[in-house]
């Protein structure tokens, strides 16, 4: 069947009467029509199987195969085609009848152009019209026939992730999983979402996470921790959620992204323990060694020529520094392996602070620099805490303040209540820190490299220590600086110990 889809419409005219066909072809030519006539109804029917014709102005008295009968043919084999029937005013009825039969209009003989052209406009625009409409459920189709490839594109993608993903709606129901979220959980493949999330995955911590995410908690998620949680056969994960959130920020649900670290657990264990165990037996002979050379070195020193002092001192310090150096990586370990923290008890704080002073005050009096420490005419609750955490939290931080400050600066620290907690302020006026470095500072080995800092020994590991060990008791630090004007290090503690619950969020 062929169709006329250009702008042009193709009209055919069926009638006996050439006067007819001959008028009519020039009113419709001028319409702006392709006009084909034929002079009874088997021409006609022989054209419209050739040419995509979408309009036939037919006449229904003719001799041999009669109009009505044309009309059925039409009907049958090209239903899209609309026929005006042209019929004389004794066979008003029958035109009704042919209307009955699917013709689309009709129009009295004689007739004057401007009706002709009435109903042939009406006509063309109902055609118009319909062509319109195709376009459009066409159009539609492939518009959902495309979203639905999208979507099971989507689909596939997620199905394939290594990771498990789930996700929920607004109440916490399961709306969509993928094969690694169940066998990490190791659930059957073929289980149904729809169910709370807690019924596919066995651990508090997490589904509060996830409930409180789906509920809203969270449109700003920035603050939304990955959550590590243990699984049956030894294994871990680690959830990284977000809100899924609506056109207006409304949130839908929660997706949760679950990795297995299982074996980078197990390789920072061994890590953790292997730099315990070295670390463990470097720190005895290590001390001996420093002790010995000092008592040797002592009487040797007044005698030796100015080179070999320097020389010498250089290698006291270098042994001093190693010392250091495995004693954070000790407080490291003991750190990373959750063994802090361990053995709590109240902790006086101005005691603990006053000890730390004056241990370092011998350090500070070498730089002819004046340490204070100023404690709250109130008595300060104590913090219940390990005091050896505390002790390597301050003494970092004043011994940092001590190396970072030049010769003849003031390190001040401070000791307040504040509300539920302890707050604790090592300030300096010594050479600060830029504020590109202040996130950086925290990070395993970074030290600030600049002409002032280049020849002070250090590890860069002090201040992920004081990090580290905040983090177990639930403490926080803060640092304000200025370069070279100083720095002030405040830490919060708790008065009360980071209870287990509160650690995911
Ligand atoms: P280390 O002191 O062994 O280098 P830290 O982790 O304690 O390691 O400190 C990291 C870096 O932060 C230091 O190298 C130093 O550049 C900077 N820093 C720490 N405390 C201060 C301070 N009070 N004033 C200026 N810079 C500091």
């Amino acid at each position: 069947m062929k169709t006329d889809t250009g702008d042009t419409p193709k009209v055919l005219v069926v009638d006996d009467e050439a006067g007819i066909r001959e008028g009519s072809e020039r009113i419709l030519k001028r319409m702006g029509c392709r006009v084909l006539t034929a002079c009874n109804g088997h021409e006609g029917l022989d054209i419209l199987d050739r040419e995509p014709v979408v309009l036939v102005l037919l006449d229904l008295k003719m001799p041999g195969i009669d109009g009505m009968e044309v009309l059925q043919r039409i009907r049958d084999r090209h239903a899209h085609i609309l026929v005006i029937v042209i019929t004389g005013f004794a066979t008003i009825e029958t035109a009704i009848e042919a209307m009955k039969q699917g013709a689309y209009d009709f129009i009295p003989k004689p007739f004057e152009p401007d009706q002709l052209r009435i109903v042939v406009d009406r006509a063309l625009e109902k055609l118009r019209l319909t062509r319109e409409a195709e376009k459009l459920t066409r159009e539609r189709a492939m518009t959902l026939a495309d979203l639905d490839r999208e979507k099971s594109r989507t689909r596939t993608i997620i199905e394939s992730l290594p990771n498990g993903v789930v996700v929920t709606n607004a109440q916490g129901q399961v709306v969509l999983t993928n094969p690694a979220f169940l066998a990490e959980l190791g659930l059957p493949l073929d289980k149904p979402t729809g169910s709370m999330i807690h019924e596919y995955v066995p651990d508090e911590g997490f589904c509060k996470l996830v409930m409180d995410i789906s509920q809203g908690c969270h449109i700003d998620f920035d603050d939304i921790r990955p959550y590590e949680f243990g699984v049956s056969g030894n294994r871990y994960l680690m959830a990284y959620a977000k809100p899924v959130l609506g056109e207006r920020n409304e949130c839908l649900g929660a997706v949760a992204n679950l990795t297995d670290v299982t074996a980078w657990k197990v390789l920072e264990r061994l890590k953790s323990e292997f730099v315990a165990q070295v670390t463990h037996e470097l720190r005895s002979p290590l001390a001996t060694i420093h002790e010995q050379l000092a008592l040797v070195l002592k009487d040797v020193m007044e005698q030796a020529p100015q080179k070999d002092r320097h020389l010498i001192s250089r290698a006291q310090e270098k042994t001093r520094g190693l010392i250091s150096t495995v004693g954070d990586l000790l407080d490291l370990s003991r750190i990373e392996s959750g063994n802090v923290g361990r053995e709590v008890k109240p902790v006086a704080i101005p005691t603990l602070l006053e000890n730390i002073v004056s241990f370092l005050n011998a350090r500070a009096q070498a730089k002819a620099q004046t340490l204070t420490l100023t404690l709250p005419d109130q008595p300060l609750p104590e913090v219940t805490a390990d005091p050896m955490a505390l002790e390597s939290i301050f003494g970092n931080l004043i011994a940092n303040a001590i190396n970072y400050t030049p010769e003849g600066g003031r390190i001040e620290v401070r000791a307040e209540i504040a509300g539920g907690a302890v707050r604790v302020a090592v300030q300096d006026n010594g050479f600060g820190i830029e504020a590109k470095y202040l996130d950086k500072i925290f990070e395993s080995f970074y030290r600030v490299k600049n002409d002032k800092t280049r020849f002070i020994t250090g590890t860069g590991l002090g201040l992920p220590i004081v990090k580290g060990l905040l983090d177990a008791l639930g403490g926080k630090i803060f640092v304000e600086s200025k370069p070279n004007q100083g720095s002030t290090f405040t830490v919060l503690l708790p008065v009360r110990p980071a209870s287990a619950e509160s650690a995911p969020m």
